[in-house]
């Protein structure tokens, strides 16, 4: 069996072709420009691996959002977006019409936890979070293995987050402004100290992990309530930087209040970071085409 699987970036599209076992036949990178471009790079990048005898028995898209994923005409459609050219944008037509398998589609966010269950950070759990913190915010919940859906995917980095005493940036949320993206996502952070967070040495550094724990403990408080993970796992740039997933931690257990009292909130690895790095999100373009696989033979 063939999978193929397209990450949608809102910076950069990553194309794969893998065996069923996940060995990588092929990948292709291109920077994301207007819809049109894009996926006819996409559909060039199948092309030229057909010429070359590897075809896809399904594919699986991992894509930015909003996305339409209820059944029906706009299934697969990007919704209203800033992103110029794009609202509108349908992804799983193109591909479906021109490769002729089944296409399963899904946010980014929950593409890289599906691979997290997978293959990662998350393997043998029911439910769990998988948030990135890096060009935004976003999460995907898995729980009883499945992606959680309804009107339409959970925006979990838009809940609010209680301003920090003394912190006065207006947050950089083009919907909200001081929403938990707007206030601690990677061009937050650089909106607020000036420099990219990684650009950050010493004590500015110090200083801007201290608020950035403080902002993802409030958001995760949130999440954790709401959803009740078994583990919450981290990837994107940001959550790179030295010493924060534990800074992180640390203050989201001062922040439950010891409500409901869990010793699995403070234990090591409750936060954990993503197992599979940068190539969460691609991996799991390959889980939701696996899915696509099931879906076609049910
Ligand atoms: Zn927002």
């Amino acid at each position: 069996m063939i999978l193929g699987g397209i990450e949608a970036g809102g910076t950069k599209f990553v194309c794969l072709l893998a065996d069923g076992a996940g060995t990588i036949l092929a990948e292709a990178r291109f920077p994301t420009r207007g819809p049109g471009e894009t996926m006819g790079e996409v559909l060039g990048f199948f092309r030229s691996a057909a010429a070359g005898g590897i075809r896809p028995d399904a594919v699986g898209i991992g894509a930015f959002g909003p996305l339409e994923l209820r059944p029906g005409d706009r299934y697969g459609h990007i919704a209203s977006t800033p992103k110029p050219g794009w609202s509108g944008a349908d992804l799983v037509g193109p591909v479906r019409a021109a490769l002729g398998v089944p296409v399963e589609i899904d946010t980014d966010v929950n593409a890289a936890a599906l691979a997290e269950a997978r293959w990662g950070a998350a393997q043998g759990l029911g439910s769990f979070v998988y948030m990135t913190v890096g060009t935004g915010i976003g999460a995907g919940a898995l729980v009883d293995g499945r992606p959680i859906h309804g009107l339409v995917h959970p925006e979990m980095g838009h809940v609010s987050v209680p301003r920090q005493a003394g912190d006065d940036f207006p947050g950089i949320c083009p919907f909200h402004g001081a929403c938990f993206e707007g206030m601690a996502s990677g061009p937050a952070m650089s909106a607020r100290w000036g420099v990219p967070a990684q650009d950050l040495v010493g004590e500015a550094r110090d200083r801007a992990v201290d608020l950035e724990a403080r902002y993802l403990a409030e958001g995760l408080r949130n999440i954790v309530y709401a959803l009740a993970p078994e583990r919450i796992v981290i990837g994107g740039g940001v959550a790179e930087m030295p010493g924060l997933l534990p800074a992180v931690q640390a203050r989201l257990v001062e922040r439950l209040g010891g409500y409901p009292g869990l010793d699995e909130h403070a234990a090591e690895g409750f936060l954990t970071a993503a197992g599979l790095g940068q190539m969460a999100g691609p991996r799991g373009t390959l889980a939701l085409a696996e899915i696509a696989v099931r879906g076609a033979a049910a």
